[in-house]
């Protein structure tokens, strides 16, 4: 029988949870689904000085937002200290580590010099085999790294990366303040909660044959490991805050759906021959490691954003009209609390999605369909409420009013018998009501829009685009 998998996301709470945090979450999430496995959540939160509850939430929070659901924690590692001072005193004990009496200035002085002579800066063993403890003096605790041979990390993504004992330091695992360190608590807690394959960013590989000495030195099994490419902006430097958002909620507050987000983080470093739209049952059957490259993926938020307006035409009306509710009261379109009936706003969207790349952009097209009044853009006012079209204008408001029908089809015969009276083109009177009902030049197919806006609104809107004209000068 083959053994569970078992996988954990484990960020540092020192910040909100970013794209290259979030991908490295959705590779363990969907590695866990398509093995049946267990994806686990721990917050590695041992920097007290940079980590925060608030950063804790927020990443929670954007895992929520995506779909990311973990079976296990979120667990804390400083919950688990006394856990993590229990090995390191085996370790002391079986002599596999040892106390290390040198300050961080002594430590300093040392780098400066190897620097300074062009030697690789190295801790120089100095307390590896003192026999009596420095008197007043709190040591911190140093894992002997064995001093020759060679580990080999046999990587999924990276394939065999070979590193020479020699070049490792022997690190500190316990400060002398009495606080563990990453790459100790990382190979307790990955022990400790089973983890069968280790799923990060590849700047940890350079950690990982450290870890797996310390694997060896407790007697466990040493996981499988597979470090994901960096994310690297278009200049192909490190994606930082200059290449465009990087915090997973900022995508939401810009009107993103997640499922668009996690079918873009997916696709960076991993692809499925040229297949670019996904759906999460997809994702969880087609994902392995085969399919993760090992060159740095690029962000490229043009491609995102189209990603978003493909997941917007496909979504279902009813569910757009359920995510743009938050955004209509933020773009003010609505009143906080108020409601819009959803039939209504389902068909409004029917008409927008196409054109609209975010929920943001769908909230504020959706504005004419729900505001009370319009305003009109000038120079499309300028162009089109004019003398010329005044006349049709009021002979549409005349003709709308009289007749009880106000559907699509009626509504055609009308326009169709005003312009025909006036030996006019259609759109010399479609442009100037559009103008009239959405305050500019830009929508979907007039009687649909009008049809939507409903009767009442329509003559309200008429109404005033023909005063407009009466008196341009007196608003
Ligand atoms: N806490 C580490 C980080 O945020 C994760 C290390 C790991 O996954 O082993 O980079």
């Amino acid at each position: 029988m083959t053994e569970k998998v078992r996988v954990r996301f484990a960020p540092s709470p020192t910040g909100h949870l970013h794209i290259g945090g979030a991908r490295t979450a959705l590779f363990n999430y969907l590695f866990a689904r398509h093995n049946n496995g267990a994806f686990i959540l721990r917050i590695e939160d041992t920097d007290r000085s940079r980590s925060t509850d608030e950063y804790i939430e927020a990443i929670i929070e954007g895992m929520k937002w995506l779909g990311l659901d973990c079976d296990e924690g979120p667990f804390r590692q400083t919950d688990r200290f006394d856990v993590y001072r229990s090995y390191v005193d085996r370790l002391v004990k079986e002599g596999k580590a040892y106390y290390c009496y040198c300050s961080s200035e002594e430590l300093e002085e040392r780098r400066r010099l190897a620097l300074a002579t062009g030697k690789m800066p190295k801790y120089d063993g100095r307390c590896r085999n003192l026999k009596e403890p420095v008197p007043g003096e709190i040591p911190a605790v140093r894992f002997k790294i064995p001093l020759e041979g060679q580990t080999i990390v046999d990587d999924l993504i990276r394939g065999t990366v070979v590193f020479e004992n020699n070049q490792l330091d022997d690190l500190i695992i316990l400060r002398s303040d009495g606080t563990p360190t990453y790459n100790f608590t990382v190979v307790v807690d990955d022990v400790d909660m089973k983890i069968t394959h280790v799923i990060r960013g590849d700047d940890h590989l350079n950690n990982t044959p450290k870890q797996i000495h310390i694997y060896k030195a407790l007697g466990y099994n040493i996981p499988k490991f597979a470090h994901l490419p960096m994310i690297l902006g278009s200049d192909k430097t490190r994606l930082s805050k200059r290449h465009g958002a990087t915090s997973v909620m900022a995508y939401y507050e810009m009107g993103y759906l997640p499922d668009a987000l996690v079918n873009y983080l997916v696709r960076l470093g991993w692809s499925y021959g040229d297949q670019e739209v996904f759906s999460r049952e997809e994702l969880i059957k087609c994902f392995s490691f085969d399919n993760v490259g090992k060159a740095a993926a690029i962000f490229n938020p043009e491609k995102l954003l189209w990603l978003n307006s493909q997941y917007i035409i496909h979504s279902p009306s009813e569910r757009l009209a359920e995510l743009v509710m938050p955004f209509l009261v933020k773009e003010k379109i609505i009143g906080e609390g108020q409601d819009i009936d959803r039939k209504w706003l389902s068909k409004a969207i029917d008409t927008l999605k196409e054109r609209s790349k975010t929920l943001v952009q769908l909230a504020n097209t959706l504005r004419y369909y729900i505001a009370e009044e319009v305003e009109y853009n000038e120079k499309a006012k300028d162009k089109f409420l004019n003398e010329k079209s005044r006349e049709l204008l009021i002979e549409l408001k005349n003709s709308i009013a009289s007749v009880p029908d106000f559907s699509h089809q009626a509504l055609e015969i009308i326009f169709k018998s005003i312009v025909e009276k006036h030996g006019v083109k259609l759109k010399d009177l479609a442009q100037p009501v559009r103008v009239a009902i959405t305050g500019g030049t830009e929508s979907p197919g007039i009687f649909e829009v009008l049809e939507i806006v409903g009767k009442e609104k329509t003559l309200r809107r008429l109404e005033k685009a023909i005063k407009t004209i009466v008196c341009p000068h007196f608003p």
